[in-house]
């Protein structure tokens, strides 16, 4: 043991990661999180599957977050997909490689995993406190608030793996943002991430489409063109396919004040051929009619190019295959931040050192969702949260050691 303490405030994959990397180490750790159990994120994750990290190319994988990508990189790179496969195996949870190239526990699952990394950190020595929020800093100390009231707590270094601000009620409520900013930390606004978006929709439309999936369609914006699928909800649209590009769309509602999803319907054909079998229809077809005859289309598919384009000149082919090869989706707003799979914002990395050490707080660090980079689902989010909790645990081991 080297005797040095070392408090870590978050119990979900960052923390927890630091937490493991610091008690083999030999530091006496003590993870805090403010929820009555830990990893409430993780698990839910786990309850589509828990997909884990990615098996593309790696030097792929490591452009996947945005402008943080390089500041990322060194974090990555000591703990990459196959550490994270292997750490994943070395307790006790095997994972596969799915059609699209994400990667999954072969029991589609987090419980047995997280459990077996509890019991792990405790065989390690670790303290896993549950229940003690975290509201500030005393002189030289950090308070909590715990059943049994209010506490000050003194440590020789401290991670904040606090998580961004998506689900608060799993813990992450980003309350941290204003703690640290009356410090003096740069804390950019925190903003939903691979979330849905409100559409206005008309009443006759949601009541009949809200819940009907998109499938087999392609949609384009700035982020690039990709294949997939996602569903129409109340208020707008939502899925895979639309959190691929939601940070497009809502940095483009942010600077334009307007964004629209331009989805191909038909993505096995060409607009060409789509104009030539509509020319081909009934001069007194309905538009139903001629988007089922002509290219297959019913249903939630052929009421959305009605809904988009309520004028259609049907007896337009060139115009109507060109709304099929590309219908824009207007939207209006991103959903709120709480019903976002992870957040954007959150510390700027500027305030961070290398080892990840808050430059307006010597001794303490952070790590995970709370700092200032986003990725698009697919495991990104998952595996750079362990990456930078061990890097942040890398940076306090060095720290506490001094210089040599
Ligand atoms: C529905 C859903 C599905 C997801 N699926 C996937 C997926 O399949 N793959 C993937 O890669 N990512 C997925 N994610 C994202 C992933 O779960 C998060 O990015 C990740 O959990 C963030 O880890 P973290 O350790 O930074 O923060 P968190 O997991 O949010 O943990 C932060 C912890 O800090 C605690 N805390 C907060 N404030 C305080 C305080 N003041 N005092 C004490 N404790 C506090 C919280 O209780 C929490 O336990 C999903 C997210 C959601 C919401």
């Amino acid at each position: 043991m080297t005797g040095k303490q070392i408090a870590i405030i978050g119990g979900g994959p960052a923390g927890l990661m630091a937490a493991e990397v610091l008690s083999l180490r030999g530091y006496a750790v003590t993870v805090y999180d403010a929820m009555p159990t830990f990893g409430r994120k993780f698990l839910l994750a786990g309850k589509s599957g828990l997909n884990i990290t990615h098996s593309e190319d790696y030097a792929r994988f490591v452009t996947r977050f945005g402008p943080a990508s390089a500041r990322l990189r060194e974090a990555l790179d000591a703990f990459t997909p196959d550490n994270v496969r292997a750490w994943a195996a070395g307790l006790g949870t095997e994972t596969f490689v799915g059609t699209s190239g994400r990667v999954f526990p072969t029991v589609m699952k987090a419980s047995p995993l997280l459990r077996a990394w509890l019991r792990r950190l405790e065989a390690q020595g670790v303290r896993l406190l549950t229940r003690h929020r975290w509201t500030g800093f005393a002189e030289r100390g950090l308070t909590f608030e715990t059943p049994d009231g209010a506490i000050t707590v003194h440590h020789d270094a401290t991670l904040l793996a606090l998580g961004g601000a998506s689900w608060p009620r799993l813990g992450s409520d980003a309350a941290w943002t204003t703690l640290l900013q009356d410090r003096g930390v740069v804390v950019n606004p925190l903003q939903p991430a691979n979330c849905g978006f409100d559409a206005d929709w008309s009443e006759v439309f949601k009541t009949r489409f809200a819940g009907a999936p998109l499938k087999s369609v392609t949609a384009t914006s700035t982020a690039g063109i990709f294949p997939g699928e996602f569903v129409i909800s109340k208020h707008g649209i939502e899925g895979s396919l639309v959190y691929a590009h939601s940070a497009a769309l809502r940095d483009a509602l942010a600077r334009d004040g307007k964004a629209a999803l331009s989805v191909d319907l038909m993505p096995g054909r060409t607009r060409e051929r789509l104009a030539r079998d509509l020319a081909r229809q009934d001069r007194k077809a309905t538009l139903a009619t001629r988007l089922r005859k002509s290219a297959g289309l019913d249903g939630v598919k052929a009421a959305l190019v009605r809904e988009v384009e309520p004028q259609t000149n049907i007896y337009d082919p060139e115009r109507l295959a060109g709304l099929l090869k590309s219908l824009p989706i207007s939207v209006v707003r991103p959903r709120p931040i709480a019903e976002a799979i992870s957040s954007a914002g959150g510390i700027d990395l500027e305030g961070i050192d290398e080892r990840y050490m808050l430059k307006a707080l010597p001794g303490i660090f952070a790590a995970g969702e709370m700092l200032d980079w986003e990725a698009p689902t697919g495991g990104y989010l998952l595996t750079a949260c362990f990456a930078t909790g061990r890097h942040a645990a890398r940076g306090i081991s060095d720290w506490l050691s001094g210089p040599l």
